[in-house]
């Protein structure tokens, strides 16, 4: 798991303490706050069109910069799960969404932050917007369930959300 070395609150030194559960987190002994590494909550959107296609960006940043993905990102700290993942969508898509349920929810590991990660992909479709590549991202592209690049996509998450809405099509 992911350590800080110092208390982002007052800049002193961490040092591990266990509180009641018995798990060693870091703690500042100067002014006792505590950090609780919580998993990253991410939300992400299944974006289809009137031909069934679906919505995949092309990743600009890294992690796996080049390849495709959901339309999808951390929630942030003052917003609603909903409201993160219309928003994620416009930034990379450029596209005004509604949602229409949660389609799916993931439980999984992060490597790179070092921590445990949740991500709810909801349904979407379009209500205004035109395509186009944005933050992070260098193309937005509909694909129908027969392109799907599915050797080009970014995560395992993603993959089975497209693998899932395919085989619901037949
Ligand atoms: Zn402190």
């Amino acid at each position: 798991m992911f350590q800080w070395n110092f208390c982002p609150r007052c800049g002193h030194e961490f040092e591990l303490r266990a509180r009641d559960d018995g798990r060693l987190r870091p703690t500042c002994p100067h002014c006792r706050y505590t950090y609780y590494a919580n998993p990253g909550l991410a939300v992400g959107v299944l974006l289809t069109d009137e031909q069934n296609r679906v919505c995949l960006i092309l990743r600009g940043e890294e992690p796996r910069k080049g390849y495709w993905g959901l339309p999808a990102g951390f929630m942030e700290g003052d917003e609603s799960a909903e409201e993160g993942a219309r928003r994620e969508c416009h930034e990379e898509t450029g596209l005004v969404v509604a949602l229409d349920g949660l389609y799916q929810a993931f439980s999984y590991y992060h490597a790179d932050r070092k921590t445990s990660g949740v991500l709810l992909v909801y349904r979407a479709h379009r209500i205004g917007g035109e395509p186009h590549a944005g933050t992070d991202t260098v193309d937005v592209k509909f694909f129908s369930a027969q392109n799907i690049p599915f050797d080009r996509l970014a995560f395992r998450t993603h993959i089975e959300t497209l693998e899932r809405w395919r085989a619901g099509l037949k």
